[in-house]
Parts: C-alpha cells; sequence; structure tokens
C-alpha cells in the first residue's frame, strides 16, 4: 500500500499576529487548524464601525479571506473539508468560522464553545463573527478525536483566554503539533508543562508553534499583575478605572480578589456579565459568580439595550448600577471599563485621585483596535494617570526556546508572529530547523 502524503499549508498567520488558518492534508483527509480574522489584513482597508466589510465577496476580493474552495457556506461547491479545530476563543484564532459550511464539525474544547455562543450573541448580526448554526463538537484534556486516518489529541495550554489547547496530530508520517497561543507565565502554567511533556513523548516531526512575542517581552506573571494591582488599589482614594479583556478570567480573577482586599467592589460591564453567567456552568472553571458579595454588574447610560442585556438586568437586579451609584461611591468601587464607554466618564465625573489601569494583555488586543492617542486625550482632560499592568498571553522567547528543544522536532514552522527571521536566527544553534514559511505554500512533511 501506498503510503499517504502529509502537506501542510499555512493560509493566515503568516508574518503577522493572529489570523491562524493551517490546513493538514493527509492523504485525502483535510482539516484545518484555527480559521481567524486577520486584523493585520482587514486593518489594511477597514475601520469599523463607519468603513467595515458588507460581505464575504469583498473579503476574498481583497484577500483577508483565502479563496478556498468546498470550506465556505456561500459557496455551492461540496463540502471539501473533513473538520476544523480551535485553538481557542481569541477573534484571531476563531472568527471566520462565521463564513464555513454548517455541516463541517467544528471540534473545540468545552469551554470554547460556551465562549464563542456567548460572544455569537453579545455580536449578533456581525458578519464576521456568527457562529450560530456551527457544528461544535466539544472535548477535553485526554479525548482523542479521529478524523478518518487522523488522530487529534487536543492538549491544555495556558492563555490569555481559558479553555485554550494546543494539539498533537498524528499523520500516516509522522507527529505534528501545533501550539496555539500558549505561555508558561499565567495563572495556569502546569497545563502548558503538560503540553510540552505530551508534545515531547510523541516524538513529533514538526512543530507548528506561536512565536508572537520576541521584540519588546516583559517578563512577568499573573501573580505578580494581582500584587501591582493591589499596590495601584490600596493607593487611590477616588475610583479605579480598569480596562482588560472580557474574555481573560485570570485577570478577572486578578482585579477581584484585589477589590475584595481593598473593600471595594468590582463592578463589570454587563457583557462581561452575561458571560460569566455562561461560564458559570464550566465547573472546571474557577471564576466569580454574579451573586457574590463583591460584585457589582455596571449599567451604561444608552437608550437602546439588546435582549441579552435585558436578559442578564433582570435576572441580577440587585446587582446592577449606573452612572450615578458609582459616582457617589467612587472609593469602594473599580470599574472595569472599555474605550468604547469613555464617554460614561462625563457622567460620572472621577474625583481627583482617581486613577486608570491598563490592563489588556496585549497592545494589539484580540477584541478591537487600541487608540492610545484618544484614550490619553480622555485621561487628560480627566485627569487621570494612567497605570500599564499586565502580564502577555504568550510564552516569552527563552521560554519558548526551551520547550522548542525539549519537544526536539525536526521543523518548526513559526506562526502568529512578525518576526519569523529573527526567530529563526534565535533557533539557529538548536537541532530544529526552522522553516521559512509562504502563505498559500504546500509543505510536505
Ligand atoms: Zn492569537
Amino acid at each position: 500500500m501506498v503510503k499517504n502524503e502529509t502537506v501542510l499549508t499555512f493560509y493566515g498567520g503568516v508574518n503577522e499576529i493572529g489570523g491562524n488558518k493551517v490546513l493538514i492534508k493527509d492523504g485525502e483527509t483535510k482539516v484545518f487548524f484555527d480559521f481567524g480574522m486577520s486584523f493585520a489584513l482587514r486593518k489594511q482597508y477597514y475601520s469599523p464601525p463607519f468603513l467595515s466589510p458588507k460581505s464575504e465577496k469583498s473579503l476574498q476580493e481583497l484577500g483577508i479571506l483565502p479563496k478556498l474552495d468546498g470550506i465556505y457556506r456561500f459557496d455551492e461547491k461540496p463540502r471539501e473539508v473533513d473538520a476544523i479545530f480551535i485553538s481557542h476563543g481569541h477573534m484571531d484564532h476563531s472568527a471566520y468560522l462565521s463564513f464555513v459550511k454548517r455541516e463541517i464539525p467544528v471540534y473545540c474544547g468545552e469551554t470554547t464553545k460556551i465562549i464563542l455562543e456567548a460572544l455569537g450573541e453579545i455580536r449578533k448580526a456581525d458578519l464576521e463573527f456568527n457562529v450560530e448554526g456551527i457544528n461544535f463538537q466539544p472535548f477535553r484534556t485526554g479525548h482523542t478525536v479521529k478524523v478518518d486516518g487522523l488522530e487529534v489529541e487536543p492538549v491544555h495550554v495556558d492563555h490569555s483566554v481559558p479553555g485554550a489547547y494546543g494539539f498533537i496530530i498524528h499523520t500516516s508520517n509522522g507527529a505534528v503539533v501545533y501550539t496555539g497561543d500558549f505561555r508558561d507565565h499565567g495563572a495556569k502554567d502546569e497545563m502548558t508543562r503538560e503540553f510540552v511533556e505530551r508534545a515531547k513523548a510523541a516524538e513529533p516531526v514538526a512543530v507548528i508553534s506561536e512565536a508572537t512575542n520576541m521584540t519588546s517581552v516583559s517578563v512577568s506573571s499573573e501573580k505578580e499583575v494581582e500584587n501591582k494591582l493591589n499596590h495601584v488599589v490600596s493607593q487611590t482614594e477616588g475610583l479605579v478605572l480598569a480596562e482588560f479583556a472580557y474574555t481573560d478570567v485570570d485577570r478577572l480573577n486578578s482585579f477581584y480578589r484585589t477589590a475584595l482586599r481593598n473593600n471595594r467592589c468590582l463592578a463589570v460591564s454587563l457583557r462581561q456579565a452575561y458571560l460569566m453567567e455562561a461560564l458559570s456552568v464550566d465547573r472546571r472553571l474557577r471564576i466569580p459568580r454574579l451573586g457574590d458579595e463583591g460584585i457589582l454588574i455596571f449599567r451604561k447610560s444608552k437608550e437602546r439595550m439588546y435582549a441579552w442585556e435585558k436578559q442578564i438586568m433582570e435576572r441580577h437586579p440587585d446587582k446592577i448600577v449606573d452612572v450615578e451609584h458609582v459616582s457617589k461611591r467612587q472609593q469602594n468601587i473599580i470599574l472595569t471599563m472599555s474605550l468604547y464607554d469613555l464617554e460614561q466618564l462625563a457622567e460620572i465625573q472621577p474625583k481627583p485621585g482617581s486613577c486608570y489601569v491598563f490592563s489588556s494583555s496585549e497592545p494589539f488586543n484580540e477584541e478591537m483596535e487600541i487608540d492610545f492617542e484618544r484614550l490619553v486625550n480622555w485621561l487628560r482632560h480627566y485627569g487621570l494617570p494612567q497605570y500599564h499592568v499586565y502580564v502577555s498571553g504568550h510564552i516569552t522567547p527563552l521560554r519558548l526556546k526551551a520547550a522548542l528543544k525539549e519537544i526536539n522536532a525536526e521543523k518548526v514552522f513559526p506562526v502568529h508572529t512578525e518576526n519569523a527571521e529573527l526567530f529563526a536566527k534565535f533557533m539557529r544553534d538548536t537541532k530544529s530547523q526552522v522553516e521559512h514559511i509562504e502563505k498559500g505554500r504546500e509543505y510536505r512533511l
């Protein structure tokens, strides 16, 4: 019998942070790993909300959505892709599921399924993020998923969103490891350790590795973030305003504990509340409940409320606070606030001695474009000093090199990075050959 050929093709995540779309073909079997939105490409043409894509046609025309047959729901051709695996729920890995044929099974962690479905509700009618009707097939660590001849072993990793996985893919030509996005300095570093050990044991021929953090790396940990938050909050006399990704539950825990230690309540946004409620069914996840002491839900002043917002307000009436409440009790509150909410400051009127903590894990946030210039103008106007307290969702270079040396594959394919060349040079004294990836080119194992 002729052995199957195994071919890797990268349709995204090449010389860019995010947008990962990796196709593994093994004989007749075709499986995608991640199907994310490319912020970098999208940013070249669009600036939402006023200039945003109106159809998948323009996204394909501009090369933001790759031209592929047998995968999109708007394409009449029969399905050609057997399955899609999603490593975690960040948009740059999952958003373009929006366009995928609903009969293609989508494998992801149980927590990721909850997150994507909750975000789907929050972002209803968003062309680029719609998971309605997606055939989710949730897995957990320890499960092995078989797609024809391919066997995929998901293993949890630590990242700035819960439910993140790396994969060990057993192909006809040896194991291929895909790291997804990972780090070993978060609240769950032991998960990454386990992933590296399992990857090593598989004696892989290739590793597809993220290499995000290569320039301006800072060394810290979630524990250190919490200590720093305490340092800031314990000395603040007025309101503490906090910006962080609402899907980052480790940061949520750090802020919540800091609030309790300092006799404050943490007022979360309605969308964070909605996600927290959805995640509360996940028993393995340790996050505060909406009913817990010290949790409040901030209701912005606005005219129109969405159905999901009304649901949260109806289910937790005693937890809802508005601008007036926050304004009166500034010294007792940490208010989480996105850049879209800065308008609320006009009604809150932060007192002298208030401050702003920017705590997003990445400057290239998975949730939005950050416009620092405008943020600083608002903070200047209200006399709010800005603290930057964060830790990256991505592994640091020395730790990454150590992990890849331990896994010891013949080839390494760097994705999710703007510094592939730097990374290749940094790795040149290891036994692994770092491949130079070109988008759309086929790499035979
Ligand atoms: Zn990513």
